[in-house]
């Protein structure tokens, strides 16, 4: 399963590619056909902000409940890196790909 460029309409994107080409603000992934940069687009925005977000709460509020480094591993870190892994395996299979905004130095 492959996703499209935007910029030359190819399949040319594999899930792990897409995965790494990041959100909208970052320099995304270059297409192997034509060069084109693409980045995951808005759905991959509002998926990402709703998981993350009760995620890094929680790591908040765990940091100020809990005593020991453990308890605060096992309540915030772990749900936060399930969110990040749920956002890479959201963006590897899901959304559209966009054509990168921001420039590439
Ligand atoms: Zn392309």
């Amino acid at each position: 399963m492959k996703h499209t460029c935007p910029h030359c309409g190819e399949k040319t994107f594999s899930p792990i590619r897409k995965a790494l080409a990041g959100g909208m603000t970052s320099n995304g992934q270059a297409c192997p056909s034509c060069g084109g940069r693409c980045v995951n687009g808005k759905l991959s925005l509002i998926v990402n902000s709703i998981t993350l977000l009760p995620a890094m709460v929680l790591v908040f509020i765990t940091y100020f409940r809990f005593d020991t480094m453990m308890d605060v591993v096992k309540g915030g870190l772990i749900p936060l890196l399930a969110a990040i892994a749920f956002n890479y395996i959201f963006n590897a299979f899901f959304g559209k790909l966009i054509p990168a905004i921001r420039k590439f130095k």
